[in-house]
């Protein structure tokens, strides 16, 4: 008998959708994050790790696979009305920080993301009309727990965030 057996089914997915844009995708989002949300991962050529804020502990570190940084934003998805954490290239993390003032408030702001369709695609990001004000939108809410669980290495837990492999390898903006 060679069947690996389990009593409990296997986790379910994130509660909350993390979207990274494939190429030529668009999205049109209002942002409930007062900030973009910053971490530090790992590619080990295949996927996306996570690197842990201790390096002895980091198997990414230790293995000297090449470090990445990913914003997110919590938003809401206009298309569907659900809420959704946005991956953002550090390129496109600045242009989204410059294009406020200092403590200018970015919730309830809305804009559209695109994914360019060439091999390096780049994120163009055009903002819209506020429909929302920073008080009427729902609480920020911190990406960590869910990317722990897309980026965790143990065994049993192992959720790589690999949707478009490629594309990641060619990121550039
Ligand atoms: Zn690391």
């Amino acid at each position: 008998m060679a069947l690996r057996r389990q009593a409990n089914p296997p986790e379910g997915g994130p509660e909350v959708h993390v979207r990274r844009l494939k190429k030529g995708e668009a999205v049109s989002v209002t942002i409930y994050s007062h900030a973009v949300w910053g971490f530090l991962c790992h590619w080990n050529g295949r996927f996306t790790e996570e690197c842990n804020e201790n390096p002895r502990e980091c198997r990414g570190c230790q293995k000297g696979y090449p470090q990445k940084w990913k914003g997110y934003l919590f938003v809401m998805n206009e298309a569907n009305r659900q809420p959704e954490f946005l991956e953002l290239t550090p390129t496109s993390r600045d242009f989204i920080v410059n294009s406020f003032k200092p403590g200018e408030e970015m919730r309830g702001c809305r804009m559209t993301v695109t994914r360019g369709k060439g091999d390096k695609a780049r994120l163009q990001i055009m903002f819209m009309p506020c429909l929302q004000t920073p008080q009427s939108c729902p609480k920020d809410l911190d990406p960590a727990p869910t990317l722990e669980r897309l980026w965790s290495m143990v065994p049993g837990r192992l959720r790589p965030y690999r949707p478009g492999e490629l594309e990641e390898r060619g990121e550039t903006a």
